[in-house]
């Protein structure tokens, strides 16, 4: 990031053939839609067939544009314009997809990648652009977690936020491990863990990424720079009665357990109403023993909490869990709160959002700064290394549901503002 790009810059982005481009982005979504694309949605898991087909088409349109294709220790595929180096620049996102997921979560990004390296080739052919630092394309491994249950498994090996003995150890919903799920593709499993020489060679990474909420359409923006990843948690809620005969027991005698967690549900979405934009979700509870006419005596729920900071996410799991603990005691039934996980806020790149800023202003565009509460592998790596994503609108707002979409404007705008990124930063 050098003082004397920022008159080259902008001509990079102003010179793109955006109908080239847009031909060549259709001819990609084709080939790539062909691909685990079924009725009910995309299902794109790691180590499959499917798995096998994207990574062909990924090395196919690298080849096309005479880049040399590796593969990491943990799966995760570079396409590199330029001999590998440290300090490369990094963009990209995953193929990969949740089950009966849309087509864009994920593959835009990486699409977006390769059609910026065409973009890039064309203004360095015309003297536009001097390149000093390579670039690679990246499709991360199993950013969804869809088949092992551990999402942005490939970014997390790479910055050693998993320990690898625990990872191969990973079942599928047929008892496969990831080891052997792996060895079955031809990779090696012993392999994987920490990626020094990866870490060394993403100087920084830039991932543009389709919105998963409806920000951008508030705004009235076609793209925007994300500024943090939300601080979120998983609490497990044992709410504890007694069970009884559902037509012997008087009214005034029980002991219910789903009254409590009823009133705690019911909290849960009242209180995050009230705090800033904050969400609260009991999206799995079991009640015990589960008759029809037995007075339930336990109820276990799980609480997905997030919000912007860590002080507004504990204010509010405790008002949560307040409610909970009074109307246990009211109801003669007790209550047990435990933290089963926690992902701490991530900042993005303080550096590379501010070059998005300055590069946006100098173009005269508007490019909003705007958070976000789901998680992503530029999360995971930007512990390690300077990470920024781009967000492009979702016009629906949608997210892992064949719904999801994005206009072909916002794409090109998209695609520009990754341009005007990666020309200033290999330059
Ligand atoms: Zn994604």
């Amino acid at each position: 990031m050098n003082e004397h790009q920022e008159t080259t810059t902008d001509p990079v982005a102003a010179e793109i053939d955006v109908t080239a481009l847009m031909e060549t982005f259709r001819t990609m979504w084709g080939e790539l839609n062909a691909i685990g694309v079924g009725e009910s949605g995309v299902r794109r898991f790691s180590w499959t067939e499917e798995d096998a087909a994207l990574r062909a088409w990924f090395t196919s349109q690298a080849e096309a544009r005479g880049m040399d294709v590796a593969t990491d220790v943990n799966g995760n595929i570079r396409a590199w314009w330029g001999e590998p180096a440290a300090g490369a620049v990094a963009t990209g996102s995953h193929l990969d997809s949740v089950p009966d997921g849309g087509l864009w979560d994920g593959p835009l990004g990486v699409v977006l990648g390769f059609l910026a390296v065409d973009a890039l080739a064309a203004a360095e052919r015309s003297g536009t652009l001097t390149r000093r630092r390579p670039l690679a394309v990246v499709d991360y491994m199993d950013e969804e977690g869809a088949r092992f249950g551990v999402a942005c498994l490939g970014s997390k090996l790479m910055s050693g936020a998993i320990d690898p003995e625990a990872a191969r150890g990973l079942t599928d919903a047929d008892g496969v491990t990831l080891a052997e799920a792996m060895r079955a593709a031809g990779a090696d499993p012993q392999a994987i863990g920490e990626d020094h020489e990866g870490l060394a060679r993403t100087g920084a990474q830039v991932e543009v990424h389709i919105e998963q909420g409806k920000n951008l359409v508030g705004l009235d923006a076609p793209v925007g720079v994300a500024t943090a990843i939300w601080p979120h948690g998983r609490w497990e809620f044992t709410f504890e009665g007694v069970a009884d005969h559902a037509g012997t027991c008087r009214m005034e005698d029980r002991r219910d357990a789903a009254v409590p967690f009823a009133s705690t549900l019911l909290a849960a979405r009242a209180v995050a109403e009230e705090m800033d934009g904050a969400r609260a979700t009991f999206g799995r509870f079991q009640v015990v023993p589960g008759g029809p006419n037995v007075v339930p005596a336990t109820v276990v729920a799980l609480l997905d909490a997030r919000a912007k900071d860590d002080w507004t996410l504990d204010e509010l799991v405790e008002r949560i869990s307040r409610v909970a603990r009074e109307t246990t005691t009211a109801n003669g039934v007790t209550l047990t709160v435990t933290r089963t996980s926690y992902a701490p806020v991530v900042d993005f790149d303080p550096d590379l959002r501010e070059m998005h800023a300055k590069l946006a202003a100098d173009a005269g565009e508007y490019l909003p700064e705007l958070p976000t509460q789901a998680g992503h592998d530029s999360g995971i790596l930007a512990a390690r290394v300077p990470t920024s994503m781009l967000f492009v609108r979702s016009p629906h707002g949608i997210s892992h549901s064949p719904l999801e979409d994005a206009a072909d404007d916002d794409v090109v705008a998209g695609l520009r503002v990754l341009v005007r990124a990666l020309a200033h930063l290999v330059s």
